[in-house]
């Protein structure tokens, strides 16, 4: 199997700045095992937190976000009030199927994720891969 473009890893350091987390419409998907734990982590049933923050498209569940700034319901400030059980979504941008298909995918990520600067270190293709591999197993892409 030939290695990907990015083989020789991605410069990339986050600069926690929640632009990931706001600011166009999208899905952040997830998975039953995740609606249990962020209920969990809320201290509320898996029902009032369906109802309180998710929306079903098709047979799936996505997070909630706000209609007229796209901030993800969870968004407070810059920071993620989850962030222990965040979804595998969130926790692998922006190693994103879509950011890798090409360099210019990666290069206009750019626009709306400050951490992929020149500048930053390398993050190297061993980590691309397993942050890929997480997002493969959990199926959040499909
Ligand atoms: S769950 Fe947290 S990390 Fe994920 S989009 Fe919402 S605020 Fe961001
Ligand atoms: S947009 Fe990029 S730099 Fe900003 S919080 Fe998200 S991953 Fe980090």
């Amino acid at each position: 199997m030939p290695l990907p473009w990015y083989e020789e890893g991605l410069r990339f350091k986050c600069t926690e700045c929640g632009q990931c987390c706001t600011g166009f419409p999208g899905y952040t998907w997830v998975t039953e095992e995740e609606i249990h734990a962020m209920a969990k982590y809320l201290k509320m049933s898996t029902r009032k937190f369906r109802k309180h923050y998710l929306r079903q498209v098709g047979n799936r569940f996505s997070l909630l976000e706000n209609p007229k700034n796209y901030d993800c319901v969870f968004l407070e400030g810059k920071k993620c009030t989850i962030y222990p059980v965040r979804p595998t979504q969130c926790r692998t941008f922006p190693w994103w199927p879509q950011n890798l298909k090409s360099q210019k995918d990666w290069e206009d990520a750019k626009e709306y994720c400050e951490g992929i600067r020149d500048d930053a270190p390398v993050v190297p293709y061993s980590t691309i891969k397993k942050q890929v591999a997480i997002q493969e197993n959990d199926g959040c892409f499909e």
